[in-house]
């Protein structure tokens, strides 16, 4: 179903788990679909949506309800869902199947505790609006831990033959590497922790102070880095500092917060007390 403002166009489903499979040791996909998925268009993998996820005990999630004009009722003071920020990792618009990549960290965040006992049928809700993943530029730099490879992948998946650069994925270990498919020019190195714990290296802004992005060439090239919030800071103010980079050539994105859950960093980032 589309609700919400009609300007804005929100997608909100209840949708049912269809399959799921580990990619490697901590990453599963998790494949949902809808009737209401079916036959939507511009719904490019690589965009964000928001989970909506079943307190425990719960078989459904509570979803919002809206009036006629759009507007949001008011909902029950008990049961609503937890909300986490997730990736469209691929759509099929003619079975309505969505895939979504889940980083296993443990049982003490909902998503990942629901991701971990998934079930064949589970339920789930989905909202969101279209959008593009990432902008046209000749060199592409891509970065990101875990969290950002389901984005990371499907914008290699969508870049053309002719775009050349570069990407770097910090994993924990050799065995969470990924066989993926693309067509771009685009070297692709996999930056291992080795028994540092996620959000604690500085593995990936070490791979990023030395990679040979090129100077003065602000029409044609795109960063894009994805990754924990500290992480990204330092990142975002290395390269806007080192190479002057145009508000348009860079997309720095903080992914999750070390010792915080979402909701608690969300509320911090609203209080204006990080960025
Ligand atoms: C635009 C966007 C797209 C994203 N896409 C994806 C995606 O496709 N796949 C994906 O797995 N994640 C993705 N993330 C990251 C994901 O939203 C966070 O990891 C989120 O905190 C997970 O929710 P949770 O309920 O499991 O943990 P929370 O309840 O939010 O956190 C619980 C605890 O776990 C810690 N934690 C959270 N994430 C991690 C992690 N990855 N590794 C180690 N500790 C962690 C927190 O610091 C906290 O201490 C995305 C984030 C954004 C902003």
């Amino acid at each position: 179903m589309t609700s919400g403002n009609p300007k804005r166009q929100i997608i909100l489903e209840l949708v049912q788990v269809v399959s799921f499979i580990d990619l490697t040791p901590h990453m599963r996909r998790i494949t949902v679909m809808s009737n209401g998925l079916i036959g939507l268009q511009g719904l490019i993998p690589g965009i964000h949506l928001k989970l909506l996820i079943p307190q425990p005990g719960q078989e459904k999630p509570i979803l919002p309800v809206f009036d006629a004009e759009g507007q949001p009722l008011p909902p029950p003071e008990h049961g609503l869902p937890s909300v986490r920020t997730y990736t469209v990792r691929s759509f099929v618009p003619e079975t309505g199947e969505l895939a979504i990549d889940f980083v296993l960290h443990g049982d003490e965040g909902p998503a990942s505790a629901w991701a971990t006992t998934v079930q064949i049928g589970s339920y789930l809700g989905i909202a969101l609006r279209g959008g593009i993943p990432y902008r046209q530029a000749d060199w592409y730099l891509l970065a990101g831990d875990q969290t950002a490879l389901p984005a990371i992948s499907a914008i290699l998946e969508q870049l053309p033959a002719s775009a050349n650069g570069l990407a770097f994925v910090e994993i924990s270990d050799a065995t969470e590497e990924q066989a993926l498919y693309y067509k771009a020019n685009i070297a692709l190195h996999w930056l291992h922790r080795n028994g540092i714990e996620a959000g604690r290296s500085t593995i990936l802004e070490e791979a990023i102070r030395s990679a040979p992005i090129p100077e003065g060439r602000s029409d044609v090239r795109f960063i894009w880095v994805a990754t924990e919030s500290s992480a990204t800071k330092r990142i975002r103010d290395y390269l806007r500092m080192r190479y002057q980079l145009a508000h348009h050539e860079l997309h720095a994105a903080a992914y999750w917060k070390l010792g915080m859950n979402e909701d608690t960093y969300q509320e911090m980032r609203h209080r204006g007390s990080e960025q």
